[in-house]
């Protein structure tokens, strides 16, 4: 287990669901490095869950000064960043996705500011910690290709994604920086409970196993192992594309 033996690895939104199971995964592999998001309990208990070969750092990804504070702590305590998890997104706070005629000009900015300018951003601050020949994963969404009712600024930012790791993977070419995008299904996270009323979430959970393929909802640990791999010498020769982790979603009508 050491195919990122020392590796230096930033996870944004590494003390909750997804991110947490891609530093698992990446600390299993060997790899040292951050885990970031707000909640300062959470986050405390989950980089104690990972060992001394990490740490938490407080900071909000829609901030630009407590990105650049991300990057620069990581690489005051590690040295340069070798591969980089833009992974914080999702949910709004308190402010639940909704169909067209309940969006303000408010909700669709914070929304494209979580799941959109917050990756971009992510990306442009960290360049002078990074590594040339580092790996960034961008945490797209099977919601870029499947539609659901309430979900389309969501799904347009996520669709966003797969573009800007095509984009971005091409203005880096000169440092040897690949980014990818790595689109999740539906995936076992604590995201649930934070729209879906308790007695419903059982419900829910097996409508998404009911229309996912493989039978199942995703963990955390299946997003992991596909996290590892593009993060990996394994993946050197893939630049700039999507991988989906999502049981066969997308392939149903
Ligand atoms: P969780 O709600 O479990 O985790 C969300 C993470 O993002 C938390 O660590 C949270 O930390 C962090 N976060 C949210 N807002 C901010 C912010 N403004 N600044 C900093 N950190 C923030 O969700 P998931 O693990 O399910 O989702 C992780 C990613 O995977 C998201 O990008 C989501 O869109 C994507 N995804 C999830 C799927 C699923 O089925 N679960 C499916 C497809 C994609 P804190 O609250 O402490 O700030």
């Amino acid at each position: 287990m050491t195919k990122l033996k020392n590796k230096v690895a930033v996870i944004t939104g590494g003390n909750s669901g997804i991110g947490f199971g891609i530093a698992e995964a990446f600390r299993k592999e060997g790899a040292v490095g951050a885990i970031t998001g707000r909640n300062e309990a959470t986050l405390d208990l989950s980089a104690d869950a990972l060992g001394t070969n990490f740490i938490g750092i407080k900071g909000d990804v829609t901030s630009m000064n407590d990105l650049e504070n991300i990057f620069k702590k990581t690489a005051d305590k590690f040295g340069k960043i070798d591969v980089l998890v833009v992974n914080a997104g999702g949910i709004v706070d308190g402010v639940p996705m909704a169909a067209i005629n309940d969006v303000t000009e408010e909700h669709y900015d914070r929304y494209m500011d979580l799941n959109l300018k917050s990756a971009y951003f992510s990306v442009q601050k960290s360049l002078s910690y990074l590594n040339d020949g580092a790996s960034i994963i961008l945490i797209g969404s099977s919601a870029a290709h499947r539609a659901a009712p309430g979900m389309a600024i969501y799904g347009a930012a996520k669709a966003a994604i797969i573009s800007l790791a095509k984009g971005l993977s091409l203005d880096l070419l000169s440092r040897r920086i690949r980014v990818n995008a790595l689109s999740p299904g539906s995936i076992d996270t604590p995201v649930f409970g934070k729209i879906v009323p308790q007695e419903q979430l059982e419900q829910v959970k097996q409508i998404w196993i009911d229309i996912t393929p493989a039978g199942r909802q995703g963990l955390p640990s299946d997003i992991g192992k596909a996290a590892v791999f593009l993060a990996s010498e394994d993946s050197a020769f893939i630049v700039g594309t999507e991988i989906l982790s999502d049981g066969g979603l997308t392939n149903i009508s």
